[in-house]
């Protein structure tokens, strides 16, 4: 059962209240003027850049230059000088460095100030570790990939009791593979790792971020409204994988790859719970990533990211909430004068200039939802 957001301090602005019409919503504690910042989210529960865009958008500050590559990575230098000073005892690192290869964890980034600010992050080298790790996995499995693309990949039966067959799946994982996995030595568990395609392998990274976070705040003394506000989050892993039943092979992929590759600062907390909840809730809660400056049909879609203080905001055709993103921080900004009581709402879509009918469509192929707003039962009246 998922925990209540209400009572959570999650603005000075507005709280979280469970509606007679079901559903939880955020109304307004006060009247707001317009133009008023509501909410300002600068660390995210997790986030990640899309693989297409990886080398072309800085992984501090998400700056994108139209399609150029990022002109500065990562060093063995400047693990040395930055990390292992923070770091000392990491076993893990000084073994990546020895061997002379580092890759650069797959991360690029805008200037050099990105590059030090994320650097200088709290236990950084658990992150660095991890994404490199997996990035020397991913390039290990390039031509077993490319033979794998051009075989054809049967699409999974749909079972009958579908909650059933996902709960069999992780049980599976639990009392079989796990232990069997673990009576092996390190080296031939990577070979026990799967094949991931690209969005598989921006996934393993996604949970990464996701992990490494809570555990940051994990290690805070005091109670963390992120991570309260977190295990609020309402999860679509059934609805989904009941729309695409090969996402459940996938997610097991995902899972297998992060036990084998975790230094153990993570893997210590990732169990299946946890996992099915994190991936679970960025299927129903993520906000996109936008390319900034453009026309909301003519930009790019850069990556994702959860933010749970956001996540309680329900959708509405004529939100009086809108999202600005500024570098690496979200602004919830209204767009109208607010009453108290009034509910608080924003466009999860980007498609608020489609009629009626496709709005509705969209929303309930890709948000499991059918839009009940002012704006779309004046719009249906009138079709
Ligand atoms: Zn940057
Ligand atoms: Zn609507």
């Amino acid at each position: 059962m998922t925990p209540s957001p209400e009572g959570l301090h999650l603005s000075g602005f507005f709280a979280v209240r469970q509606t007679n019409y079901g559903g939880r919503a955020c109304f307004a504690q006060r009247n707001i003027s317009r133009g008023t910042i509501i909410l300002e989210s600068k660390e995210p529960v997790g986030c990640t850049v899309c693989y297409d865009f990886r080398k072309e958008v800085c992984h501090r500050c998400f700056h994108y230059e139209g399609g150029n590559t990022m002109k500065f990575k990562l060093s063995a230098e400047d693990l040395q000088a930055f990390v292992i000073k923070i770091y000392p005892s990491g076993k893990e690192m000084e073994t990546l460095l020895k061997k002379g290869s580092f890759l650069g964890a797959g991360l690029w980034f805008c200037s050099d100030l990105c590059r030090r600010d994320f650097l200088t992050l709290r236990d950084v080298s658990v992150l660095l570790i991890s994404f490199e790790k997996l990035l020397r996995l991913f390039q290990s499995q390039n031509k077993a990939r490319a033979a794998q693309k051009s075989e054809e990949t049967g699409a999974d039966p749909i079972a009958a009791d579908i909650n059933k067959h996902i709960e069999q799946r992780w049980s599976q994982i639990e009392t079989e593979w796990i232990p069997r996995l673990s009576k092996l030595k390190d080296t031939r568990q990577q070979m026990e790792a799967p094949i991931l395609t690209e969005e598989e392998y921006i996934s393993v990274r996604f949970v990464i971020d996701t992990l490494w976070r809570i555990r940051a705040d994990n290690l805070k003394k005091e109670l963390c409204t992120r991570n309260q506000a977190f295990e609020c989050l309402q999860s679509n892993e059934i609805s989904k994988i009941r729309r695409a039943p090969s996402l459940l092979m996938s997610q097991i992929k995902i899972f297998q790859t992060l036990y084998i590759i975790l230094p153990f600062e993570l893997k210590s907390f990732l169990t299946s719970t946890l996992f099915r909840h994190i991936i679970g809730a960025d299927y129903a809660n993520s906000f996109g990533i936008w390319e900034l400056g453009l026309q909301s049909d003519a930009r790019e879609l850069l990556g994702y990211w959860m933010i749970p203080e956001a996540s309680f905001f329900n959708h509405s055709c004529a939100p009086n909430v809108d999202k600005r993103r500024i570098g690496n921080t979200l602004h919830f900004v209204t767009n109208k004068d607010i009453n108290a009581n009034e509910q608080l709402c924003i466009d999860y879509s980007g498609i608020l200039d489609l009629d009626v009918k496709e709005r509705q469509k969209s929303f309930s192929e890709n948000w499991f939802f059918n839009c009940t707003c002012d704006r779309c039962s004046l719009e249906l009246k009138a079709v």
